[in-house]
């Protein structure tokens, strides 16, 4: 009887409905710097990975033509962080970064929210609120990108780069790599063109350099026009975050600890 019992709480057990609370959703650390974060890789050679956010809304939907013309015609390697809210309201310069054959496109949400599950602020602007918004800010912007370039993004950069750590991960089972930082290159499109070429100068191989291409008024264009040869000759190659980071091969990034 008591065997008969046991089986019986056993099946009760078996055949209950599963309950599991994500741990990571207790995980509400909030910030830049967050576990599975990648932030830098390992490379092969000399290879530093210049990305340019382009945030679009109010203050920010014009494409800064100087940066990009330069950057195509010498035919170097970068990742841009596109909005899907920047992609729509500006198709032609969206079909432009698509065009250039060294430039990689990847995912900066859609409407530029930090990546919260909570509804957390960074900078003034409100982050997504749970889970449903934030896989939707994120898959939204995916998909305009997957018709301007034919592939699926692989990275994605939050609006304002504030991630929770329970973000993270949820982004993380959903084939989503969180992509921050090392070296900081324009501090928002605010930096000088010699505050601007100071900082990459000092990028090193691995590093991952965030700038923005969305502000033709700042002195980002300049100043990444005055470092480039200075880098090059001094052996640096460029390289974009997809071919820098193999897909499936975390061992190869550097992510926060
Ligand atoms: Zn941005």
């Amino acid at each position: 009887m008591r065997t008969l019992k046991r089986i019986l709480v056993c099946i009760l057990l078996l055949t209950a409905p599963a309950f599991h609370p994500n741990p990571a959703d207790s995980d509400s650390r909030w910030g830049e710097r967050i576990p599975g974060v990648v932030i830098s890789f390992r490379p092969k050679g000399n290879e530093v990975a210049l990305t340019f956010d382009v945030c679009g809304g109010p203050r920010g939907s014009r494409l800064d033509r100087k940066l990009v013309d330069a950057l195509s015609r010498d035919r170097i390697a970068a990742t841009f962080f596109a909005t899907g809210r920047w992609i729509r309201s500006n198709p032609d310069d969206a079909a432009l970064l698509a065009s250039c054959p060294t430039f990689d496109i990847q995912n900066h949400g859609m409407n530029h929210r930090p990546a919260s599950l909570t509804g957390r602020r960074a900078f003034g602007i409100a982050g997504t609120r749970n889970r449903t918004e934030l896989l939707a800010e994120v898959r939204d912007a995916a998909l305009l990108i997957r018709s301007l370039t034919g592939r699926n993004p692989r990275f994605y950069r939050s609006g304002t780069n504030f991630y929770e750590a329970a973000a993270v991960a949820l982004l993380r089972e959903n084939g989503v790599q969180a992509a921050g930082y090392s070296v900081l290159g324009d501090a928002g499109a605010t930096w000088s063109a010699r505050h601007v070429k100071a900082a990459l100068l000092s990028a090193r191989p691995g590093d991952i350099v965030i700038l923005h291409a969305n502000h033709p008024e700042s002195g980002t264009a300049e100043g990444v026009i005055g470092a480039l040869p200075e880098m090059i000759a001094r052996g640096i190659r460029f390289t974009t975050l997809s071919d820098a980071i193999p897909s499936g091969r975390d061992a190869s990034t550097r992510s926060v600890p």
